[in-house]
């Protein structure tokens, strides 16, 4: 390889921050995901549609590797997902290697699965406390700045059950943000709340969106894709069938199954 080309794969390397390639899963005989490539960049915002069992979940789930890839690879900032390399052969990351990779990528699902039984401060600070084992003074004081950024300051001391869904899934973000992590993925953040609570949670992805976190979005609210995203995605039976600019894929998409899917859902 030249000096230039060395640089040029460097440079890419370095801005593609989520890099897919060739992603197969199955379960059982049912192909779910069927040889998807993604690339995000840093700072980018992606959002993903696609109609319900297309393998949404499952392509976030194998990011961050709570599903074992069939094929292909996924890097992260650079990093093998899942996998260590020695020689040339790849071994499986040991339960410890893989929680401390996958604390570098936060997610947040559909429903808040926040601690029943914490407050809000003691649900946002349980990471950096239990997995990385960071000093609680530190930690208490990160976890309280960022219940403000997501505007529940007030609400630290409260337990899960007195905070309505979309307070429950701030805290949920929060919590995912304590541990630093340098991409975000959501699976449909505001699926399960009331309409009245979906606005407060795509604002606090809005304010994280312009602060340049890296984010991967399975969401139906395409007023927002339009919106806030950088590209949109349109999976369809575990392949990418359409990707670009939100506009153009909702304005003129170029597949008869995109166009099919964005008229049920506009
Ligand atoms: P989406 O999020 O797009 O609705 P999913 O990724 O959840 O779709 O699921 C895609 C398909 O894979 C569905 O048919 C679903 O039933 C199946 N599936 C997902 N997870 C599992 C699992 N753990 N075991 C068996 N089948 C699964
Ligand atoms: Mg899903």
């Amino acid at each position: 390889m030249t000096d230039v080309q060395d640089r040029e794969e460097s440079r890419t390397q370095r801005d593609v921050l989520i890099r897919a390639r060739g992603i197969r899963k199955s379960f059982g005989s049912q192909q779910v995901l069927r040889g998807i490539d993604l690339d995000v960049q840093s700072g980018e915002v992606c959002c993903v549609i696609g109609p319900s069992g297309s393998g949404k979940s499952t392509l976030l789930r194998c990011i961050n590797h709570l599903e074992k890839l069939d094929g292909g690879q996924i890097h992260v900032g650079g990093e093998l997902i899942g996998y260590r390399r020695s020689g040339n052969r790849l071994h499986e990351l040991s339960v410890r290697e893989a929680a401390r990779q996958r604390a570098g990528i936060g997610m947040v699902f559909q429903r808040f699965n926040l601690f029943p039984h914490r407050t809000a401060l003691e649900n946002v600070m349980e990471g950096p406390r239990q997995v990385k084992r960071e000093p609680a003074a530190e930690v208490r004081e990160r976890a309280l700045a960022l219940l403000g950024r997501v505007g529940l300051r007030d609400k630290a001391g409260s337990y899960p059950a007195q905070l309505s869904g979309g307070q429950q899934q701030r805290v949920a973000i929060a919590r995912a943000l304590a541990m630093r992590p340098q991409v975000m993925l959501f699976d449909e953040p505001t699926s399960a709340l009331d309409p009245e609570l979906v606005g407060e949670v795509l604002e606090t992805m809005r304010s994280l969106a312009e602060e340049g976190m890296t984010m991967i979005i399975v969401t139906h609210e395409i007023g927002f894709a339009r919106e806030v995203a950088d590209t949109l995605i349109f999976i369809d039976e575990g392949v990418i069938v359409e990707q670009g600019p939100p506009r153009d894929v909702i304005a003129a998409p170029s597949h008869e199954r995109t166009r099919a899917f964005l008229s049920k859902v506009l």
